[in-house]
């Protein structure tokens, strides 16, 4: 079992996920992580990264421009951080042939020539600029809302956030919750507390009751959750307990 927190310490342990899937023959992303040399002042853990991720990526046999989907599951710098490289001080897209998938309203919403005040504007300086406008500037964005078909195997759902469904056996599917579960900390406070927000849900009954639907779909139809910040690289079975949910084992 994963180790989310440290009692000593008191500090939870969360993982920044990006997961690569193959399917009908093509190599998708969904979620890039924080990327390298990027400036998020008020996030250092993901602020001037120097990483190995694109060399993770080559070991897994896969190059830049083998990627054919990028899919970012919302747009927190630290879901969207390799969408772009600095090329002569531009940033411009990591995966020259990869279509990048956002939803509609999450564009919109972090546009800086909107109204909207985002809980998150600190957190997410940068971001929008950085890694969002130089994609969809190529020609390689698309906006999409309500449900969209990937392939005959993957769906995505917009609760708003993004859900991507991946049947991966007969009796089970996969899904890929975003940040909403957090991580998992809570679930070794006894039972699972999913009323309970971080301080970067911008919508906190949203969040509420997108998390509920979430947990609810993943105990009802024996579906693995892979969240974006469980620590351990593992996915979660859920199970309901009363009027809550629970962990029911780690994959
Ligand atoms: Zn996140």
């Amino acid at each position: 079992m994963p180790t989310h927190w440290d009692p000593e310490s008191d500090e939870i342990h969360a993982a920044v996920a990006s997961y690569l899937l193959r399917s009908a023959g093509k190599n998708i992303l969904v979620d890039t992580g924080g990327g390298n040399g990027q400036s998020g002042p008020y996030f250092p853990p993901v602020s001037h990264l120097d990483t190995v991720y694109l060399k993770d990526l080559a070991r897994e046999g896969v190059n830049p421009a083998d990627v054919d989907i990028v899919i970012c599951t919302h747009l927190h710098l630290d879901h969207v951080g390799w969408n772009t490289v600095l090329e002569n001080r531009e940033w411009i897209p990591t995966f020259p042939n990869a279509t990048y998938f956002f939803t509609n309203e999450d564009f919109e919403f972090w546009n800086p020539l909107n109204e909207k005040k985002p809980k998150g504007a600190l957190i997410n300086q940068n971001v929008y600029e950085d890694s969002i406008a130089p994609v969809h500037n190529a020609g390689q964005a698309n906006l999409w809302s309500g449900s969209l078909t990937i392939d005959e195997s993957l769906t995505l759902v917009a609760l708003p956030v993004t859900l991507l469904e991946v049947p991966y056996s007969t009796s089970r599917r996969a899904r890929i919750a975003r940040y909403s579960l957090v991580t998992s900390c809570t679930i070794r406070c006894r039972s699972w507390k999913p009323h309970w927000n971080s301080c970067f849900c911008e919508n906190p009954e949203q969040s509420r009751s997108t998390r509920r639907e979430i947990l609810s779909r993943a105990a009802d139809t024996n579906t693995l959750v892979f969240a974006s910040h469980f620590a351990g690289g593992q996915a979660a079975e859920i199970e309901r307990d009363g009027d809550k949910f629970r962990i029911k084992g780690w994959i």
